[in-house]
């Protein structure tokens, strides 16, 4: 049995009870040391096998892991926050497929989620935005053209960017262009969790240059949109005059 792990964002007490359980039990576990802290591997069992996939090629991963199953063992396959976005777990499982082999996904926290923890921040305030978009530029990896940078900015909703901090003056070119304005609350967040965690603030129209003053250029989130800002008005879920399924309007006193 192969299980896809997420990691968590960094900080070793943010993987998953179920994560850890998995990792504890674990005959081989292969993780992308790229970016995942090396710490978790301190829960890892004696004997268990460990492997460093930023070494290895997808064919080698895949070797691994039958080589694994053949002697019936637990193979943990350890991916950076949660394994659904941009963690490359698709090719993996196809080929698992073709091979005949079970697997299994246990989800874990992701970095965008980190970073709202880092700012304290809410991605969805009402009257703000209800959308947040995930995304990133091109990089060798290639990004379907309907789903450039400017056409997101265009609905000015709250955007969290992955995979783009070495590219932070063509990022705001685009995000300008698409139409968030100059002055639209922006952040960087390095290593979310991480002890060495940093958060610069600004406004859109210096995010290269605080990025460049930083030294920031692998390793973060870029964040935007007015979620970020002060502007904030209350929810309907605790609204006294609003009914939800688990309260009725009015009925502030009773349980
Ligand atoms: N599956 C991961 C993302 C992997 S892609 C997740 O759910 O978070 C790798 C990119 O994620 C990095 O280039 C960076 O943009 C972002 N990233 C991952 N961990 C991060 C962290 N702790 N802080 C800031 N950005 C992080």
């Amino acid at each position: 049995m192969i299980v896809f792990v997420g990691a968590g964002p960094g900080a070793p007490d943010l993987i998953t009870v179920r994560g850890a359980e998995l990792l504890a039990r674990a005959d081989q576990v292969i993780y992308a040391g790229s970016l995942v802290n090396a710490e978790l591997l301190r829960n890892c069992k004696a004997g268990c096998e460990i492997f460093n996939s930023a070494k290895m090629t997808l064919e080698e991963v895949l070797a691994a892991m039958q080589s694994c199953e053949a002697k019936g063992g637990l193979c943990v396959r350890l991916h950076t926050g949660d394994p659904s976005l941009y963690g490359a777990i698709r090719e993996q499982m196809s080929a698992l497929d073709e091979l005949g082999i079970a697997y299994e996904i246990c989800p874990g926290v992701s970095s965008f989620s980190a970073a709202a923890a880092a700012l304290h921040a809410e991605y969805t305030p009402p009257a703000v935005s209800q959308s947040l978009i995930i995304t990133r530029l091109a990089g060798r990896t290639a990004v379907p053209e309907k789903e450039n940078i400017p056409s997101f900015a265009a609905h000015g909703a709250s955007m969290v960017i992955f995979l783009s901090a070495g590219q932070l003056p063509e990022l705001q070119r685009q995000l300008l262009e698409g139409g968030y304005a100059p002055e639209t609350p922006t952040a960087i967040v390095y290593k979310a969790s991480w002890p060495e965690e940093k958060v610069f603030r600004c406004p859109l129209s210096q995010l290269a240059a605080t990025g460049a003053r930083e030294g920031i250029d692998h390793f973060a989130l870029i964040c935007v949109g007015g979620f970020l800002g002060a502007e904030a008005e209350r929810s309907k879920l605790y609204d006294p005059d609003f009914s939800t399924a688990f309260r009725q309007a009015g009925s502030e006193k009773k349980g």
